[in-house]
């Protein structure tokens, strides 16, 4: 470990309580996605006092402080603000119910601490480049109805993900490099799993079956059943089953978000909400296409017609094995690690995914928490694992990537292969909500 590693790594452990004060006061206030004010209000208060640059409300709440003195590649650390719905939860927000069980506030946590090290004076001067920390909204599901207020009242674009507005409105065009972390997503025993494990994508979808109501007893041949349209698509989705391939990782889940009014009336409207998740864009399409033909078959069958409203998913997540400097970091740090290996798979969806179609995303996850990832019992025990050691491994990371004239950021960026750019990303999302 070279004297500014050293000195980074001292300087974060000097502010050790107050890295951990602030991942206790996020947890203490969970927002949900887009409506993380309070959240971005105390992300901003700390980079602007540690002298950066600050640009607030992109997408609602996002913040970010940029370090911008140089030319050269820009690394952006990345921390999530939202919470998850999660009722019962203890410490569930009254009226948004939503609770930090996914633990984004030890992301934000291990951000802050990272800008400690790396805003060294010394540090930044051995640096090529230039560094931005990122908070971003909504990285959890955005339900439609949500999502529609959201796109007619508050200008946002794409309302499904944050990061995905964020990449729309132009806020990743400066970043070259993007860093980010997480609480362990899929089961590691040790403190660090180093890479990025392949993850489903996602499509979704509302969809409206109109029938046509009836007396239900007196008159049933004289209305059309939308229950029964609802009941036979999904029966149907269950015996296309067999047409998903393994590779796919194909899942379909399905809400009944109105299913009739009144027994004795042959119900006329049934709204559902369908998500299907896949390891590829072209998996996520077929198995889109299959649940469409099923809903639209069924609703052909009984006479009754299904309204289709598209809703933006996420992309999957691109495979990317644990990058020597990420393995040398915890080397020096002197945990436990696991590197990802290519059968890693994550069947859970992160809008990161997006992120990794456009740029090199190097995460890492850390353990140092107790119970189930969205669930009641999820909790921080162990603060230096979750918050101090992940930003200790964003600040050394960081300067690894820089250092030495950005060899290692130039190299990275040299072997990257992106799948869109901006523009192309853009458009390939608009296609899929027509
Ligand atoms: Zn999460």
């Amino acid at each position: 470990m070279d004297r500014l590693e050293k000195k980074m790594l001292a300087l974060i452990d000097a502010h050790a309580q107050e890295i951990i004060d602030f991942a206790q006061d996020i947890y203490s206030h969970p927002e949900e996605g887009f409506y993380e004010e309070r959240t971005a209000a105390k992300v901003a208060g700390f980079l602007h006092a540690i002298g950066l640059d600050v640009h607030a409300y992109m997408a609602r709440t996002g913040v970010r402080g940029d370090w911008m003195e140089q030319d050269g590649p820009n690394v952006t650390i990345v921390g999530e603000m939202d919470a998850i719905g999660c009722e019962a939860h203890p410490m569930a927000a009254l009226g948004s119910k939503v609770a930090h069980a996914c633990g984004h506030h030890a992301q934000l946590a291990a951000m802050i601490g990272s800008a400690i090290g790396l805003m060294d004076e010394e540090v930044r001067a051995s640096m090529r480049g230039s560094v931005s920390f990122f908070a971003v909204p909504a990285e959890e599901y955005v339900d439609a109805a949500k999502r529609r207020v959201l796109r007619e009242k508050e200008n946002i674009g794409f309302p499904g993900s944050g990061k995905s507005e964020l990449i729309r409105i132009g806020a990743f065009d400066q970043t070259d490099i993007a860093l980010t972390t997480h609480v362990h997503m899929v089961p590691v025993a040790e403190d660090l799993y180093l890479g990025n494990p392949a993850c489903n994508g996602f499509a979704a979808e509302l969809l409206t079956i109109h029938g046509k109501a009836a007396h239900a007893a007196i008159a049933p041949w004289k209305g059309v059943n939308a229950v029964s349209i609802a009941t036979s698509a999904l029966n149907m989705v269950g015996l296309l089953r067999e047409t998903f391939r393994e590779e796919d990782h194909v899942r379909v889940h399905s809400l009944i978000r109105k299913g009739g009014e009144v027994l004795n009336s042959v119900p006329d409207l049934v709204v559902m909400e369908e998500k299907v998740r896949a390891k590829t864009l072209d998996g996520i399409r077929d198995a889109k296409a299959k649940l469409d033909r099923a809903f639209d078959g069924a609703a052909y069958a009984f006479g009754g017609t299904n309204e289709r409203e598209n809703l933006q998913g996420y992309m999957p997540v691109r495979y990317r094995a644990a990058d020597p400097i990420l393995t040398e970091a915890a080397q020096q740090l002197g945990v436990s690690y696991r590197e990802v290996s290519p059968e890693d798979f994550n069947n859970a969806s992160t809008d990161m995914g997006d992120l990794t179609h456009l740029l090199p995303v190097l995460n890492f996850t850390f353990g140092g928490f107790a119970g189930t990832l969205h669930g009641a019992d999820f909790r921080i025990t162990d603060p230096q694992t979750a918050y101090l050691l992940p930003a200790k491994m964003l600040a050394l990371t960081t300067y690894k990537l820089l250092k030495d004239r950005a060899t290692e950021a130039q190299k990275i960026l040299r072997d990257f292969q992106p799948v869109f750019d901006k523009n192309s990303y853009i458009d390939y999302i608009q296609k899929t909500l027509l």
